[in-house]
């Protein structure tokens, strides 16, 4: 059987896996999914593999029959060649949760993992499909996916890369990653607008009919480097499987247990990859899908309604300010498996800001996630209780997790042994982090520091010296502006 992938609003079929991979998004504007049921995996056999081999088991199922060997070497380029510890993703412990730490690759984010794969799974596609034209990768980014994806792509024959953020919606650690980055083929853009504003305007970018003129005309087209590419979600559910062997390994559970998953959530790529994993044979309990004060999540998760008419809020955990939650779309389509009705709830949000999943389609979802938020306030009081009672050190996205989880298991009084994404390093975060233990407020980079200094956590490579690093990019444009940009970096081509 060929392995085919389909868009979620049902208008665009019968696409492989690379041409998936370079189009990043349905023409029809939907998400592009696999068309052909999840390959069970045997987790006895997969268990004694290390990073390398087990990512690539994992994500050869996805591909045409004869292209194992090509993801091996992408496997081995991404995870395999120092960029990351030697068993790539550490599983710690804080208390009684495991924590699953993500943010060890070049940026120091749970981006890397999917983004330090990324390109070579793009230009391996483009190889296969013959294409002789240059690929232009576009990025919204909320902070993290811009440095992972500029590192990435970074001269990278074939392609270039142009980065939006925006001005007041990310950290300072997050802006001065970016706006250092070298390379040849990188542009970094300051946006006027949030996050959503900016991933609005790149969506709107792929269907746009001018922009595909232009782009034909000077041998160019247009990709995506966010997590609606399937490249970026798919690589995501390979430390599903390596955190639980972790745990087996340790003897914490026994091969075939369940275990809960809780992940910070904000597009959702992240969570969705461990619903992926679970239709592999992953034996998951509860996905615990936990947010910030911009909750539209847990709403969606405790009544089946998804309703972007609210206020959006800038927050202490910035990744995960969001009310377009982009990969929601895609567990909707595995929901339902009926992209015409998809697209109808689709043209509902876009056109009423909000829509409701009927109701056995809701006791489905309802019955495998479960979903929480803390304000603020408690992101704060979670780190320093963390911090006080367990000495692990959590930055603030992952302490949005961490606080969801104990709620839950209290209210809930599930006992079953739970993995904590840890999607960024505390590092990235200083201020917050610092001032949530020590009550005081320092400017960022003495915040690293002292914080290094009072706790001895390990300041990640990546920001070392940070601080004194140049200048590269400071060009800022409206929101408004975004789509002419983007054209007229096609006509300069
Ligand atoms: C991107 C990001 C998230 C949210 O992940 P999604 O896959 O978008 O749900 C959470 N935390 C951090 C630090 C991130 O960079």
């Amino acid at each position: 059987m060929e392995k085919k992938y389909i868009s979620t609003r049902n208008q665009q079929k019968e696409i492989n896996f690379y041409q998936a991979i370079v189009q990043g998004i349905g023409s029809d504007g939907g998400l592009l999914v696999p068309d052909f049921d999840f390959t069970k995996m045997d987790l006895e056999a997969l268990m004694k593999l290390d990073y390398v081999d087990l990512a690539t088991e994992v994500l050869s199922t996805f591909v045409p029959e004869d292209g194992k060997e090509l993801i091996h070497e992408a496997c081995k380029n991404a995870y395999g060649k120092g960029l990351f510890p030697k068993n790539v993703v550490p599983v710690k412990k804080a208390g009684d949760v495991f924590v699953a730490e993500l943010f060890h690759g070049q940026t120091a984010a749970f981006k890397d993992m999917a983004l330090s794969l990324l390109p070579y799974l793009m230009t391996l596609s483009l190889k296969q499909l013959n294409e002789q034209r240059e690929v232009m990768i576009l990025a919204a980014t909320s902070g993290d996916t811009g440095k992972a994806a500029l590192e990435g792509f970074k001269d990278v024959p074939g392609t270039c890369i142009k980065v939006f953020y925006p001005l007041d919606g990310v950290s300072m650690i997050q802006q001065q990653q970016m706006v250092s980055q070298t390379g040849n083929n990188v542009k970094v853009i300051g946006i006027h607008g949030n996050f959503d504003d900016a991933q609005t305007a790149v969506k709107k970018a792929f269907g746009s009919q001018e922009l595909k003129e232009a782009s034909d005309k000077h041998n160019v087209f247009l990709s995506s480097a966010n997590s609606i590419n399937v490249g970026r979600l798919i690589p995501q559910i390979v430390y599903y499987f390596h955190s639980y062997f972790e745990l087996v390994r340790n003897n914490e559970i026994k091969l075939g247990d369940e275990i809960n998953f809780c992940v910070p959530s904000g597009n959702f790529g992240n969570c969705l990859a461990g619903y992926f994993a679970k239709q592999m044979g992953l034996p998951v309990n509860k996905f615990i899908c936990a947010s910030n004060k911009n909750n539209i999540l847990t709403d969606f998760f405790t009544t089946g309604k998804y309703d972007a008419n609210r206020e959006f809020y800038k927050t202490n955990a910035p990744a995960m300010d969001i009310l377009v939650s982009s990969n929601l779309e895609r567990l909707v389509w595995f929901m339902t498996k009926d992209g015409d009705k998809v697209r109808s709830y689709m043209d509902k949000l876009n056109q009423d800001g909000v829509y409701e999943v009927d109701k056995e389609v809701f006791e489905k979802i309802k019955d495998q996630f479960k979903a929480g938020c803390l304000n603020e306030q408690e992101v704060l009081e979670t780190i320093k209780s963390c911090y006080n009672e367990t000495g692990y050190l959590l930055d603030t996205h992952t302490a949005v997790g961490y606080g969801v989880l104990k709620r839950y298991q209290h209210e809930s009084g599930d006992d079953t042994k739970t993995v904590l994404l840890a999607t960024a390093s505390p590092y990235k975060f200083p201020e917050s982090v610092y001032k949530a233990i020590y009550g005081e407020e320092l400017n960022v980079y003495d915040a690293i520091d002292k914080l290094h200094e009072k706790t001895g956590v390990m300041i990640p490579k990546p920001l070392v010296g940070i601080k004194d690093r140049e200048v590269l990019h400071k060009q800022a444009i409206d929101k408004s502006e975004i789509v002419d940009f983007i054209k007229s970096e096609i006509e300069a081509m």
